[in-house]
């Protein structure tokens, strides 16, 4: 059904609430800890990152990095690269299961100083490093148990730097998926990356090759590090406001179904304040090229200056810019603002 045919009241008890990295306001991020009160909030979707180890595991986490959010340091210090990052492909299964996984940090003078302050404190409890299956099987059983079915949102991290370490990251991911019964637009399953041409990889060759056709959302950022594009052999930043005229937003709707942006290309930064939020031109190119969109990060606590509160953020992106869907470490609240449009 094409979205022109789609009435705004259904287009609202239609929003989907992705759980950015699972519940992660509340838990340490991609732990299946997280990843179950997200599911018990009633979040649609569930997100994975996926990295690859050593031996060719799936492993979910955010980073292609283990410093972030394990004590990879403490615990193989000789074992960083000569940018002083420890590399989730430099190591093993077996290694990374040794390592405790903590909420975000950094370092300072050997500490863990947290990221987001009133969050989840690093290294208290116990959390562990998963494999994809282990999350995808950890969900299924939950939809079976509870008699709902939530979705998976995959994520292949860097897919260019796995390239060149000779690992097709997405190929493993894809196979991974078909096998647990994601392989078809009908399945409830997205398939997310920022990597345009990794991207055309997938819907050209790997997915027809495998026999699917998974619903596909090209993820958009204003951060230079987030993807590369190898040119005369060398690794140079990939800057997506290149595709942004008739032709490659054409050549967008044919690979994916809609875009993730980050929700701050959304709105006019200057302009817009509490109660009067101004969008920028994107969403309606967006909707011109009938391309839905799943902005990302909605969080409580790192508010734009422009909003009130979360909820008028929600508003925003999901009635204001006309999203489908939202990405938030808050899935609580966003399931309860839906729930509002909803009633
Ligand atoms: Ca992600």
């Amino acid at each position: 059904m094409s979205r022109d045919f789609v009435d705004k009241a259904d287009k609202e008890a239609d929003k989907i609430i992705i759980a950015h990295r699972g519940a992660s306001a509340y838990l340490p991020e991609h732990s299946l800890e997280a990843k179950a009160l997200a599911y018990a909030q009633g979040a649609h979707y569930l997100e994975q990152d996926v990295a690859m180890s050593r031996d060719d595991a799936l492993i979910v986490i955010h980073d292609h990095f283990l410093d972030r959010v394990t004590d990879v340091a403490d615990k193989f210090p000789g074992r960083c690269r000569a940018d002083g990052r420890w590399y989730v492909m430099d190591f093993t299964l077996q290694e990374l299961r040794t390592l405790r996984f903590s909420e975000g940090f950094v370092s300072h003078d050997g500490r863990p100083v947290p990221l987001f302050p009133g969050r989840f404190p690093p290294f208290a409890s116990h959390f562990q490093l998963h494999t994809l299956e282990e999350e995808i099987e950890f969900i299924q059983g939950l939809n079976r148990t509870c008699g709902r079915e939530a979705g998976l949102y995959v994520e292949t991290k860097a897919p260019w730097l796995h390239k060149l370490a000779g690992k097709d990251i997405s190929k493993a991911v894809l196979k991974t998926l078909r096998r647990y019964g994601y392989g078809s637009r009908e399945s409830k399953c997205y398939f997310q990356t920022f990597d345009f041409f990794d991207l055309e990889y997938v819907k050209k060759e790997l997915m027809p090759a495998l026999g699917m056709d998974l619903k596909c959302v090209l993820l958009l950022t204003d951060s230079l590090d987030e993807t590369k594009e190898l040119r005369g052999g060398q690794q140079i930043p990939f800057d997506w406001r290149t595709l942004l005229n008739e032709q490659d937003l054409c050549r967008i709707r044919q690979l994916a179904d809609g875009v993730g942006p980050d929700y701050h290309l959304l709105f006019d930064q200057k302009r817009s304040e509490p109660g009067k939020i101004e969008l920028t031109d994107l969403p309606a190119i967006f909707a011109e090229h009938a391309l839905i969109m799943h902005p990302y990060t909605v969080r409580k606590d790192q508010l734009p200056p422009y909003a009130g509160d979360i909820n008028e953020l929600f508003a925003a992106i999901l009635c204001q810019a006309g999203a489908e869907g939202l990405f938030t470490d808050f899935p609580d609240l966003g399931v309860n603002f839906v729930k509002t449009l909803q009633a």
